[in-house]
């Protein structure tokens, strides 16, 4: 079988007018700047392997000039000194810019990472309510009065005290390829609520829609070099921004693996570091859920944007009782699925990002089948370069399978058959990561007992992928630590000082 992709351009005219300048630049300061280096990487349609245009290729001595561009923007006191109120309208201004742009970094976004146009519709309004939650955040930033039990104080003096919660300083965002702009939201609007500097850098399979996303948060009111933007590979750039030793936080969103390595390099300085890491989420269904909403679920579960998620549903254990049914099911949904480029309203699953990715999705499918395992539907490579992957179900796997353990991070799911509650817990706990989990049944003991056993931060019942700018989404275990969203997000930016006084 093969798959014929339509080579299609955005039809948003200023899509197409952002496009038109092919070598994009990198904001330092007031700046739009070229590497130093003079160094450019292809940005590609992953549908296609049309070249959409080229990005500075960054290095050491680029991220040196946005350490020192953010670091004079926070001792200057540019923003971190605004009123809550001031920071709050402009956070609140740059919501306002993407749902007015919308349309625009929709398109920007799909041909640049290629899932369809709806999820990019979800994405980018996802964004903008991210700016709208944290510019509530800003005039809610409190510290507390204590009353402290030191017994030497002077007579006729009262000791008192208070804490002030003050911006962190200087923050490094560096972020994944899957879901770009939503997730850089997720992490520049609680970093510019506290009142901290920051350099963002995006993936380099993915840069364009931030491009976009930076002259947008200039023209909202941020004051040069409180945003700055870098762009490049991550062994280069990354590694350089981790190592830097005048950045106070790298909050970082990508594989474990990264991670780990951004850990390492953060010792130089004592950096903090937020980790948002993989995933392998179980979708447990119950022989008591509505399997009309089930099924059609625990399908979305993995398949949104092409699997490409974080939290996807990845590994699927079904009732034996409902197994044959909601695998048939899952596996209708997977097979009626229209594949095609992103730009094509109709088109219900994109490609993965790249041909790499795309390539090691194929070799688990492929790793799982000569283990045993056996595939119901799916499992092929399509697309005149290779990067489509048909939406693949498979059964008869063994929990100690690599297809089992480890992350895909594309449209495979693995289903197991189970029997009884504590048997299902200990299955969906068996693995590194605790990302996610979703439980599909009617019955309010098996939903309540399962939510607080399983080891995961967070727990959907009868839903998955419910995202919102209030829920706070990150790891247990090796999926990471820290969280996103919600009102501890800005806490994540601001330390805490404690003023202790004789009065
Ligand atoms: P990745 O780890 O390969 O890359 C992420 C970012 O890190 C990129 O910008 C990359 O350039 C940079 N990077 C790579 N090597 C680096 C190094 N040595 N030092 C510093 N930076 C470096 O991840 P990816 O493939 O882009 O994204 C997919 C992964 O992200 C999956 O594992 C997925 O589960 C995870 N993810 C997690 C969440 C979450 O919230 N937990 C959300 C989305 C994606």
């Amino acid at each position: 079988m093969n798959l014929i992709v339509n080579d299609l351009q955005p039809s948003n005219a200023n899509a197409v007018k952002f496009l038109s300048t092919k070598d994009k630049k990198m904001l330092i300061g007031a700046n739009w700047v070229d590497a130093v280096s003079g160094q450019r990487l292809n940005s590609h349609d992953p549908a296609t392997g049309r070249v959409n245009g080229t990005i500075p290729r960054a290095s050491k001595a680029d991220v040196d000039l946005a350490v020192k561009a953010a670091r004079e923007a926070f001792e200057k006191g540019v923003w971190r000194n605004k009123t809550a109120d001031e920071r709050s309208r402009v956070l609140w201004k740059i919501s306002e810019l993407i749902e007015a742009n919308a349309q625009e970094l929709i398109e920007l976004e799909t041909l640049d990472q290629g899932k369809p146009l709806y999820v990019s519709g979800a994405e980018i309004y996802g964004a903008a309510a991210q700016f709208r939650y944290f510019a509530g955040m800003c005039s809610k930033i409190e510290g507390e009065t204590i009353a402290p039990s030191i017994n030497y104080q002077p007579p006729g003096k009262r000791v008192i005290a208070h804490t002030l919660k003050e911006p962190l300083g200087v923050v490094a965002a560096i972020m994944p390829w899957n879901s770009p702009l939503v997730l850089e939201a997720m992490k520049i609007a609680p970093i510019l609520a506290a009142g901290c500097s920051m350099i963002m850098k995006p993936a380099e399979d993915t840069s364009l829609s931030t491009v976009r996303l930076a002259e947008l948060i200039l023209e909202a009111g941020v004051p040069p070099g409180v945003f700055n933007l870098v762009t490049g590979l991550g062994g280069e750039v990354g590694q350089a921004l981790a190592e830097h030793m005048d950045i106070d936080k790298v909050a970082f969103t990508g594989s474990t693996a990264t991670g780990r390595k951004i850990l390492s390099a953060a010792q130089s300085n004592l950096k903090k570091v937020a980790l948002e890491l993989g995933g392998k989420s179980p979708t447990i269904v119950f022989d008591d859920a509505e399997l009309d909403i089930a099924i059609p679920g625990a399908a979305n579960a993995i398949l949104w944007n092409t699997g490409q998620v974080c939290v996807a549903g990845s590994r699927l254990y079904i009732h034996k009782k409902v197994f044959d049914k909601v695998v048939s099911g899952i596996a209708d949904i997977a097979k009626g699925m229209k594949l095609g480029h992103g730009l094509d309203p109709t088109t219900q699953m994109g490609p993965l990002v790249n041909k790499v990715q795309a390539d090691k999705v194929k070799s688990y499918i492929d790793s799982g089948v000569s283990e045993g395992a056996e595939v119901v539907t799916g499992g092929q490579q399509l697309g005149a370069n290779g990067t489509f992957i048909s939406p693949t179900v498979i059964t008869k796997v063994k929990q100690s399978m690599k297809i089992v353990r480890e992350e895909i991070f594309g449209p495979v799911v693995v289903a197991t058959p189970f029997e009884s509650l504590d048997e299902v817990q200990h299955l969906a706990n068996d693995t590194r990561y605790g990302l996610a989990a979703s439980i599909w049944s009617q019955n309010l003991s098996t939903v309540h007992r399962l939510a607080a056993d399983i080891r995961a931060g967070t727990v959907w019942v009868n839903c998955h992928h419910f995202f919102d700018a209030s829920l706070p989404i990150g790891g247990y275990k090796e999926s990471g630590f820290s969280r996103d969203c919600g009102m501890q997000a800005v806490d994540n930016y601001l330390e805490t000082k404690t003023v202790c006084m004789v009065v």
